[in-house]
């Protein structure tokens, strides 16, 4: 059928890309490598880095589905920021001076839980989108219940991961990290790790390839200029714990 639009099969998941411009650019590259049908975002695109206009620009253009993250609505005073460490607190309040009335409308348009198809979107979990973080089995356990579909992508923790839900009496299962594709074969939690701020110990910007007519996702490293990221957040005057995390990845 002429113009009829196809349901995307393989999917780019991002989140957490932080205003960090040269680790966006690298993945983005990555991704037209890769060739994908679609590009979903998790939240968390402003905050930390220092250039969040435009990646704002780039994340709305370039992504099908964007989620808000708790950077993006502290940025634009839609929650507290007295809710953030002192270093997100500071970083906050500057991404909010330099961002345009425009860029702050848009985030303010975006929802921060979302289901597509067989796949459920969330910035921290399902049960708590905008808070939450699914770092363990436990939480994880917590949370199946919150979603319908087969898989829930997060972001928020910056850690790349997948729990799997087992029978009832069974704890979640939690799958090595891999490059290569993987059948979670059941229902899965899924995150995709941070683009601009990892913090699994590895400083490349991370993100997921979702093939869902598969079911199969793999994690995929990027390597990017940190030094540029870095001389630019320090003419922002931007926190020095903040600069020197980038390239511990942690
Ligand atoms: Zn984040």
């Amino acid at each position: 059928m002429a113009g009829a639009r196809l349901a995307p099969m393989r999917v780019a998941v991002v989140s957490d890309v932080h205003s960090n411009l040269a680790a966006l650019e690298a993945v983005l590259n990555d991704v037209d490598k890769v060739g994908v049908d679609e590009i979903w975002c998790l939240g968390d695109i402003v905050g930390y880095g220092p250039d969040p206009s435009a990646c704002v620009d780039i994340i709305r253009h370039r992504c099908a589905i964007s989620l808000a993250g708790n950077h993006d609505l502290g940025a634009i005073g839609s929650i507290p920021i007295d809710d953030f460490n002192p270093y997100a607190m500071a970083a906050n309040i500057w991404t909010s001076s330099v961002l345009s009335e425009t860029d702050k409308e848009w985030l303010g348009s975006l929802p921060t839980l979302k289901s597509v198809k067989s796949v459920t979107l969330a910035h921290g979990s399902p049960r708590e989108p905008i808070w939450e973080y699914v770092i363990s089995a436990p939480v994880a356990l917590k949370n199946f219940d919150s979603f319908s579909t087969n898989w829930c992508l997060v972001g928020h923790s910056h850690i790349p991961l997948v729990i799997v839900e087992q029978e009832r009496s069974v704890p979640p299962k939690t799958l090595p990290i891999s490059p290569g594709p993987i059948d979670p074969q059941g229902r899965a939690i899924i995150n995709p790790g941070s683009v601009g701020q990892p913090r699994d110990g590895d400083p490349r910007a991370c993100y997921a390839i979702l093939d869902l007519g598969r079911q199969t996702l793999a994690h995929r490293r990027v390597t990017y200029d940190i030094k540029s990221v870095q001389k630019r957040m320090l003419v922002a005057s931007l926190p020095s714990y903040l600069i020197d995390r980038l390239e511990r990845g942690c």
